[in-house]
């Protein structure tokens, strides 16, 4: 199976009895979790400061994961459950996979078929989204009435064409069968007229690798760039009107079979208290590993020793800093020198001031400053740079093995 994946499956096997490679895949596996904090913080820094409606639910996200309680060899961490955090969908996939693979695995014609039609504007995304379920549901029932009912996985994904500002979205469902793969083309097609053409749709064998793929995150978090050279972070206020449009809505859903158990796929705001961290050096103490962005890594406060050594590649890390200076250019161009920030003084850290600056002066480009303050966002020097990341183009989070 993928690699890298929480799968549930690893995390037993991670709590089981210790083995010669244990500490290694533990270390590996919180630096894949370090690279998605690394990721998710700057991402809903920049969703908080849109004043959306889901403003509270980007805030937890910020903090989702910032603290690993660590004692008698067990670590514990709190989760923000949201959907658009890369923490928690690391989670979320493995359980998915877990879920629905034991299904899939024993289907015996697995087709892939893509279903969409026109791109909408923003406004009108969440009621295309419920037309389309509406839709899907009566291709389903016709195919049943023709003799081929269906058994399919189907998956609500939603992109967004920056050059043209408008959203795509569209399903990628899977099905046991050719011949129901074409009849639920056919009906999707009679049913949207002239808003869906045959071209736009797509029908394909899948092996493994392409229904693994199904389960990673709904929306890409980046767009091709104009010129077509590149890729660059899809606009937040875009990623915004996605994640609205798809609040209390399912993005995987299983049509015509049960799974064998309920999947939690978590609604927004659920906190997951998963204790599932797996520590991987000085397991018989008490530690409160706490995250800082400008180190990438939890950090130990009080010996400075850093969880799981995650060092990210340069373009990573420029594509992470760019995101935060793709919403809040620096205007001041002083870097602000701070004092010391940490130990007991009750500061409100830079985020939080962010934060409460970006609520206070809406508007206002200008308010944020510089900030090059151990724990706090690390802004690019010069915000007019912003670095392109060619291959950041998987689901769930820039390429995982890059
Ligand atoms: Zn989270």
């Amino acid at each position: 199976m993928g690699g890298g994946l929480d799968t549930l499956a690893q995390l037993r096997h991670f709590h089981s009895a210790p083995s010669p490679g244990r500490a290694d895949q533990g270390r590996q596996k919180l630096q894949k979790r370090a690279r998605a904090k690394f990721l998710s913080l700057p991402l809903a820094v920049s969703l908080a400061e849109l004043r959306s409606p889901l403003e509270k639910s980007y805030r937890n996200t910020v903090y989702c994961a910032s603290v690993i309680a660590q004692e008698g060899g067990e670590t514990t961490a709190h989760y923000c459950g949201n959907r658009w955090c890369m923490v928690c969908n690391r989670i979320r996939t493995g359980r998915a996979i877990n879920a629905y693979m034991p299904v899939l695995g024993g289907w015996s014609e697995p087709y892939m078929v893509t279903l969409t039609m026109r791109n909408c504007q923003g406004e009108e995304l969440r009621e295309r989204i419920e037309e389309m379920g509406r839709v899907f549901r009566n291709s389903t029932l016709w195919a049943k009435r023709q003799g081929f009912p269906l058994e399919a996985v189907r998956k609500l994904e939603c992109t967004y064409n920056s050059k043209r500002k408008d959203y795509h979205p569209h399903y990628h469902v899977i099905v046991n069968g050719r011949m129901q793969a074409e009849l639920l083309r056919a009906a999707w097609l009679k049913r949207w007229g002239a808003l869906a053409t045959v071209k736009a749709q797509d029908i394909r064998s899948c092996d493994e690798r392409s229904l693994l793929e199904l389960f990673k995150y709904f929306t890409k978090l980046t767009t091709k760039t104009h010129n077509g050279d590149g890729r660059r972070l899809t606009p937040t206020h875009a990623l915004d009107t996605i994640f609205q449009a798809m609040k209390g809505r399912r993005v995987w859903q299983p049509v015509g079979f049960r799974l064998p158990e309920a999947i939690e796929e978590a609604i927004e705001g659920e906190a997951l208290d998963v204790a599932a961290d797996a520590a991987c050096q000085r397991v018989e103490e008490r530690v409160f590993w706490q995250w800082q962005q400008q180190v990438h890594d939890w950090v130990d406060r009080e010996t400075g020793e850093t969880l799981s050594n995650y060092q990210p590649g340069e373009r990573f890390t420029a594509f992470v800093e760019s995101i935060t200076a793709d919403v809040q250019p620096s205007m001041d161009g002083e870097d602000a020198v701070e004092g010391e920030h940490g130990g007991s003084r009750v500061d409100p850290s830079p985020i939080e001031e962010r934060l409460r600056r970006a609520r206070r002066g809406a508007g206002d480009r200008g308010v944020v400053e510089r900030r090059p303050v151990a724990g706090g966002l690390r802004w690019v020097d010069d915000p007019g740079d912003r670095p392109i990341m060619e291959g950041v183009d998987s689901h769930i989070m820039p390429s995982e093995s890059g």
